[in-house]
């Protein structure tokens, strides 16, 4: 479904993704793990054309995405991305925040919108939320309501950087559960994560960013118990 064939991304000297190979099938879920710096949010923000790549190519079912020139609009309606920080509007309740890019893209209106919008939020526990300003709401909450606003837009894959790294420990779970469901629904997922436990349970696949390269992946439990790499085991050293 996304492929990355040699993706590499630079700021100026500082090469962040080196020749990138990845495969993404559908329905899959891939982590992405590594220390702060290795190049997970870079390479999350290349895939849904955030950042332009310097090198290699991104087929999104077999057509190139990374090729320059191409309008990024598109791709980032069919590829969703979720952040650490929600960045909800916070002058717009939560229903109007969810409602705004299906209105502006897709030119629907709100009668048109609310009942699947609706059935949205009373899927992820926020029905009785839909009308409170992100102030008036948790950081799980609001959290929740940022992937639902990605969701609204009935995205293919959707990609999730570090969305529980800012939320209290008692508000993680909430945000992993619905990652767990969206997961059990077949949505194709790629988090870069720090909850090895959550990425052990339910990944595909998991990569061990180093430096900006792939240096190991494989199913979690052949990657969790018996990781090959030198680099790959002094990291999960000091996180598990
Ligand atoms: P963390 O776990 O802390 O989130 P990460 O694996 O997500 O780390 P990135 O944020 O992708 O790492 O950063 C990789 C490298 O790219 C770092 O050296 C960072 O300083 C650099 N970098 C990221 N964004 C930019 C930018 N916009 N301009 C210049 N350098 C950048
Ligand atoms: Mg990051």
């Amino acid at each position: 479904k996304l492929e990355l064939q040699g993706v590499t991304k630079r700021f100026g000297e500082n090469v962040v993704c080196r020749g990138i190979d990845l495969k993404i099938n559908e329905g899959e879920m891939v982590c992405l793990i590594g220390a702060s710096g290795s190049g997970k949010s870079t390479l999350l923000r290349c895939m849904n054309l955030l950042e332009p790549v310097d090198d290699g190519v991104i087929l999104l079912d077999g057509v190139d995405i990374a090729e320059p020139g191409l309008d990024p609009q598109p791709v980032r309606q069919r590829i969703g991305i979720v952040f650490q920080s929600f960045n909800l509007f916070p002058h717009m309740t939560a229903v109007e925040n969810v409602m705004l890019a299906p209105r502006r893209v897709h030119n629907r209106t709100r009668d048109d919108l609310l009942p699947e919008v609706t059935e949205l939020f009373t899927r992820f526990g926020l029905a009785d939320r839909m009308d409170h300003y992100p102030d008036q709401l948790s950081g799980g909450q609001q959290q929740r309501v940022a992937i639902v606003r990605a969701l609204a837009m009935k995205p293919e894959i959707m990609l999730f950087d570090e969305i529980t790294s800012a939320l209290d420990p008692e508000l993680v779970g909430e945000v992993l559960d619905v990652l767990r469901r969206l997961r059990e629904a077949g949505m194709t997922m790629v988090l870069a994560t720090h909850e090895m436990g959550f990425a052990r349970e339910l990944a595909d696949k998991v990569c061990f960013l180093d430096k900006g390269v792939i240096l190991e992946e494989g199913p979690p439990a052949q990657l969790f118990s018996d990781p090959k790499q030198e680099r790959t085991c002094a990291f999960l050293a000091r996180v598990l």
